[in-house]
């Protein structure tokens, strides 16, 4: 079983990043209305997640680091409708194998915290306020051949820090904060969609962009395009979210440069943040063990719905 959590975890955990990302997704489903990310060396020797969410309950601790295990669906069906972040039950077990993992957790209905640490299976009451820190220490310490594949703790750095700001522009509502070797790194307060997507951004984002807004069928296409800017392309700054959950889409990315490429002739790497609201059945979510790719249903429609609503924001005369 151990191995076998090992393969899987090559699936999961690439990089410390990865272990943010899933820890970050378990916070928000958790109903998180604060998130703060701990670093140690890039994330290599810590990422530490804590929240403010409902927690675990004492006894469901140990059965949160078993295979397939998830309190989120009870049914194929659920899977077809699936609303929160996680619903595999892989991620932590796959962290746990790679890494040295322990569960600090308090639902609000019990008079103290309990503390499980991964490896000895220990379980003892423990100090906190409701919520959950989850620490993973010494990220692939038993297998040096992946560890070796890390870059710089720079690099990885930048990594985590992305893959907070995924999260960060998908769930304004909630605050964010990253620290790196005791040094806070990256705050975004709680705030609208537009502010955060200033606060993540820059100001200047915000000034230079248009907002989109229109339903095209069954898809509702939100967010900012930004106007064309030599100075201010950048390969990376291109968010796309289906349902609120981070996505990367040849579909959609086509679509969006389509669009720029029709309305402004150019810009390969226009910075835009697209949310798309589509029902559940019409797109599987369940391609990918990190989540990160989606399958539609009808990729042409959703195409034709990017492409329509990002060319009717750029084309709209500017106040
Ligand atoms: P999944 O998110 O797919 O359910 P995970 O392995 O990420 O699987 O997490 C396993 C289970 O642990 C979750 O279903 C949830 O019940 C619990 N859990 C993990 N992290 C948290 C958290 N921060 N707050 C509350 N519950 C959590
Ligand atoms: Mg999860």
């Amino acid at each position: 079983d151990e191995l076998i959590s090992q393969i899987a975890a090559g699936e999961v955990v690439e990089r410390p990043a990865s272990v943010v990302r899933e820890l970050v997704d378990n916070a928000l489903d958790a109903g998180a209305t604060q998130v703060t990310v701990r670093l140690l060396a890039g994330g290599v020797r810590l990422v530490s997640v804590e929240d403010d969410g409902g927690g675990i309950p004492r006894d469901e601790l140990p059965i949160a680091l078993r295979r397939h295990a998830t309190s989120k669906i009870g049914s194929l069906q659920d899977l077809e409708q699936v609303a929160t972040m996680g619903f595999r039950g892989e991620a932590l077990a796959a962290i746990a194998s790679v890494s040295e993992l322990s569960i600090l957790s308090r639902t609000p209905g019990q008079p103290s915290a309990f503390l499980l640490d991964g490896r000895s299976g220990e379980l003892r009451p423990a100090a906190r306020a409701g919520g959950t820190t989850v620490e993973v220490k010494e990220l692939f310490f038993s297998t040096p051949a992946r560890r070796k594949f890390l870059k710089t703790d720079a690099t990885e750095l930048a990594h985590c820090i992305e893959a907070v700001r995924r999260h960060a522009l998908a769930r304004p509502e909630t605050g964010f904060a990253i620290w790196h070797e005791g040094k806070l790194v990256e705050q975004w307060r709680p705030a609208s969609r537009d502010q955060r997507l200033a606060d993540v951004l820059g100001e200047d984002f915000l000034a230079q962009s248009v907002a989109i807004d229109q339903v095209v069928g069954p898809v509702r296409v939100t967010g900012r395009a930004g106007i064309p800017d030599a100075a201010r392309s950048r390969p990376d700054h291109q968010f796309a979210y289906v349902n609120g959950r981070y996505v990367r889409d040849k579909v959609l990315t086509h679509a969006a440069r389509s669009a720029y490429e029709d309305v402004l002739h150019g810009q390969r790497q226009p910075v835009y943040a697209l949310y798309l609201d589509i029902e559940p059945s019409r797109v599987d979510v369940n391609v990918h063990p990190t989540k990160i790719e989606v399958r539609f249903r009808d990729g042409r429609e959703v195409h034709q719905a990017v492409r329509r609503a990002v060319e009717a924001a750029l084309a709209a005369p500017r106040a």
